[in-house]
């Protein structure tokens, strides 16, 4: 075999756009069940610019972006780039809590964000290991009017597909289900006892459910809801045609209120749903200290962490503004509208994400120009090994310092001519 050399582009199907997203990367080196310490000063900073679409992932506690073609040996995927000609879209490689991406909500001077955000329902928050979803808010009596004429208009709207499935409710036999009191499946049980009505578990769970009184609001808390017959846990709330349900019987106070989801990383710690009025509310405090109105009895959650402003503004609408109270892990914001996550070119945003450990400080940059327009690859750590799939024990070096490099091409050497392929790309510091 003889040795020749071979110089090319890893990529050559890359659409190119017209500005370069630049990503600030600090990960907090200790493993830390996904909080990031803000006061830590064991923290990498890593810098990464790309302007194609692909996957920014976490190699060996390195930052890499590879576009689609290319794949590396244990990576741990953070974020999906789509980078448009007008606009860039980021979004997380699954919904799973670890890898979700947050919006950090803060205002410490060396890292930039978001200072309040205006809460929407569906928003989740997460405060050290503790998880809140903001499941309702109902300010005005139209919102109720509506939600009383949907539930009487409710018999007609009978899903069809779930009759022709012969679906019978495995509590009161009946096969009428309906967008108030829809029949679906909790658990994993088939046939006869796969389907239920809301309403029939509802009246069911009761019986695992603590309801404790507080001053303007009611906590409903559970350790434990499973199926009786499969032992499959039960979620507390469920998703149906758009429309969040509690599988308990909820009662509702007189408007102004909200309605809170609180669980917790740890799977074992009870759940609880709260619902508070906000009549005569001006501040909701969230945290560890017993005068807290929402109150986490968890060490990662700060003594007052974080902090709801209720608005009332004209029309007797309320807004719920959420801030940080410079809590030692953050308030994360997951918003149930995709807008923290898309970047115009015209406005850009400052946003600081987290994914487990990571922060990524986001910006969009217009390429100047002189900029040039070819393929380049900062993407990569200073240098990478490169070996064919077919042939482990070849290896090629690349060192592809590309601010010197003349044809601003990713090039590497190999003794034998790969085709794209057969890359694997294995990053290593060497
Ligand atoms: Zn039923
Ligand atoms: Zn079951």
């Amino acid at each position: 075999m003889g040795i020749c050399t071979s110089k090319r582009k890893v990529d050559e199907n890359v659409q190119i756009v017209p500005y370069k997203v630049c990503i600030t990367a600090f990960i907090w080196n200790k493993e830390s069940h996904n909080l990031f310490d803000f006061e830590s000063n064991q923290v990498t900073k890593k810098e990464i610019e790309l302007d194609f679409s692909g996957t920014l992932s976490m190699v060996d506690n390195q930052i890499i972006a590879l576009t689609d073609n290319e794949y590396v040996n244990k990576q741990i995927q953070l974020l999906r780039v789509d980078c448009e000609q007008e606009y860039m879209m980021l979004s997380g490689m699954s919904q799973k809590s670890d890898q979700r991406v947050w919006a950090i909500l803060c205002n410490r001077p060396d890292f930039e964000s978001l200072n309040e955000w205006e809460l929407q329902k569906g928003d989740m928050i997460k405060l050290g290991r503790m998880k809140l979803q903001l499941l309702e808010i109902n300010h005005d009596i139209d919102t109720l009017q509506q939600q009383k004429e949907q539930i009487e208009n409710d018999d007609e709207l009978q899903s069809k597909d779930l009759e022709l499935e012969a679906s019978q409710c495995r509590i009161c036999f009946s096969k009428n289900g309906s967008l108030s009191n829809p029949l679906f499946s909790p658990c994993k049980c088939i046939g006869s006892m796969k389907y239920v009505h809301l309403n029939c578990l509802q009246i069911w769970i009761q019986q695992s459910i603590k309801i404790k009184n507080q001053q303007s609001s009611i906590q409903y808390i559970w350790k434990k809801m499973e199926c009786e017959v499969c032992k499959m846990p039960l979620q507390s709330t469920y998703t149906y045609q758009g429309q969040i349900f509690c599988i308990m019987q909820i009662q509702k106070p007189i408007v102004p209120y909200m309605i809170w989801k609180i669980t917790s990383d740890d799977k074992s710690k009870e759940g609880i749903i709260q619902v508070m009025e906000l009549i005569d509310k001006q501040d909701i405090k969230i945290g560890r200290v017993p005068d807290c109105d929402i109150k986490l009895k968890d060490i990662s959650v700060s003594r007052n962490h974080a902090l709801i402003k209720v608005i009332k503004s004209e029309y007797n609408q309320y807004k719920l503004l959420l801030q940080d109270n410079n809590s030692k892990f953050g308030t994360l914001l997951h918003a149930s509208s995709g807008k923290l996550l898309k970047y115009e070119l015209q406005s850009p945003q400052k946003v600081l994400y987290q994914i487990g450990r990571v922060l990524l400080h986001v910006q969009l940059k217009e390429k100047g120009k002189s900029y040039n327009k070819q393929f380049t690859c900062y993407r990569h750590p200073n240098q990478i090994l490169v070996f064919p799939k077919k042939s482990i024990n070849e290896q090629a070096t690349i060192v592809p310092n590309l601010e010197k490099d003349k044809d601003n091409q990713l090039s590497f050497q190999t003794h034998n001519e790969l085709n794209q392929d057969d890359i694997v790309i294995n990053v290593k510091q060497i």
